[in-house]
């Protein structure tokens, strides 16, 4: 992996449109913060990437299943020790729920070191009469209700770097250096959801795990693999400034990988086939998701195949579906019959949040646990009637015990919303809510 200047050699996107770009006041003091991102060495490599191109193509081919989940929004204040710790143990809990009791191997890949950039619906926000533009992420601009605070300020992608650097330095250490462990299946088990039926219920499934680990060990084996998690990190791409910025030249193969994570999605909003995001995309070597809404055409979904995965690689492509509860049922299965007519073969992956997010009377944003499992239940029947296999989840979590999503075993009702309200975005499903899920999506991938 070199550091070769990456302007050079991906143009290609700037003369087209980009969606959902922050508007910088300072254009110079941006060019310089590029340049600068340009030297910085790269935050994963890219053979890791192939190598999560290469699990992801189980996936497409229906031999394993993708758990990818994390923040809405990353915020540099929670660059912790005790929130990353707390978001991989629930993921770490969550992947050992699925591959014991759907017997699936679970590719682990967090929504995480990265993902600081918010596309947003509004460009402004009005409160008691005033009107500033609105929060854009980290990685923009400042969450405080404040003129200057709002202001896109170039210097805040180089922290998007380093807060990047840090969770991932933490993310490694957490997932090799033996927490990670399937002998620490209960210690993942924090007190609070101990208490919580979910948290029982993941209690006598560790116990299970750690009856199987005895005997495996008593018959003879004790499996290196069993010590250490393979876990990726990803993000959307939404700043091309930073995406293209941290794209390299790779010295093994001269393909260009953005080494800003291992997988990068491109959003719902920013997905449109003339505009620079689909262009940046088609030129890295990552492998790629793409969230289709409701109103994706089977044209469009054609196009992405041929413009993003030439080669029909499975593992490149990842349609990341999020059409709402009452959508998916009507609109996904033309998607999904006719790509696979097609002959390309591409991850399914339902998002059962981005559909199904509405505004509590409180004012609060937030989503209803049965939404989310109905979204998810509608995406596996989907699949189930056309022979063809759904690939795996993509969430909204955090570990801690926040109350942004409605409902769940130990259900949080829409007054209580206020208690714990914490996102800088989008509400997040609680430690309990997502074991909860992913009980519930290890009997669908069963049944
Ligand atoms: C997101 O993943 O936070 C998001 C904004 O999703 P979408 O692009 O699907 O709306
Ligand atoms: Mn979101």
């Amino acid at each position: 992996m070199n550091a070769e200047n990456p302007a050079t050699h991906v143009p290609s996107w700037q003369g087209l449109p980009a969606a959902q770009q922050p508007e910088y006041p300072d254009r110079a003091a941006l060019r310089e913060v590029v340049t600068e991102l340009e030297s910085y060495p790269p935050l994963v490599f890219a053979g890791e990437c192939d190598q999560l191109r290469a699990r992801m193509g189980a996936v497409a081919r229906g031999e394993a299943f993708l758990l990818q989940g994390g923040d809405c929004a990353e915020a540099f204040d929670a660059v912790s020790a005790d929130q990353i710790r707390n978001k991989l143990k629930t993921l770490l809990q969550m992947g050992a729920v699925l591959t014991y009791a759907a017997a699936v191997p679970v590719v682990k890949v967090g929504r995480i070191a990265g993902q600081y950039s918010k596309p947003r619906s509004k460009s402004t926000e009005t409160r008691d009469g005033v009107t500033l533009p609105t929060y854009r992420g980290d990685s923009v601009n400042g969450f405080e209700f404040n003129e200057q605070a709002r202001v896109p300020d170039p210097e805040r992608l180089k922290r998007m770097y380093h807060a990047s650097a840090a969770t991932l330095n933490l993310v490694r250490a957490f997932t090799t250096g033996g927490y990670a462990d399937l002998r620490q299946v209960h210690a993942w088990n924090q007190d609070f959801v101990k208490s919580s039926p979910s948290g029982q219920r993941y209690e006598q499934l560790a116990r299970e795990i750690d009856n199987a680990l005895n005997f495996m060990k008593a018959a003879g084996t004790d499996p290196a693999e069993f010590r250490t998690v393979e876990f990726f990190a990803s993000h959307e791409a939404l700043l091309l400034d930073y995406e293209s910025a941290l794209t390299r030249v790779d010295s093994r193969t001269g393909g260009l990988y953005d080494v800003s994570g291992h997988m990068v999605w491109i959003g719902e909003r920013t997905r449109q086939l003339d505009g620079a995001h689909i262009e940046f995309a088609s030129k890295i070597n990552n492998p790629i998701g793409i969230k289709l809404g409701p109103t994706t055409t089977v044209d469009e979904a054609l196009t992405y195949i041929d413009r993003l995965d030439p080669e029909r690689e499975p593992g490149r492509l990842t349609f990341i579906v999020r059409m709402g509860a009452d959508k998916v049922r009507d609109k996904l299965p033309e998607l999904v019959e006719k790509v696979t007519a097609s002959g390309a073969t591409v991850a399914w992956v339902t998002d059962p949040m981005h559909g199904n997010t509405f505004e509590a009377a409180s004012g609060h944003k937030t989503r209803r646990f049965d939404d989310v499992l109905d979204e998810v239940k509608g995406f596996f029947e989907v699949h189930k009637a056309l022979g063809t296999h759904p690939g795996g989840i993509h969430v909204e979590l955090t570990g801690d015990d926040v109350t942004e999503c409605v409902g769940g075993g130990d259900e949080i009702f829409v007054d209580d919303l206020h208690q714990r309200y914490e996102t800088a975005c989008d509400p997040r499903l609680n430690r309990s809510q997502s074991l909860d899920l992913a009980f519930l999506v290890a009997e669908m991938y069963r049944d």
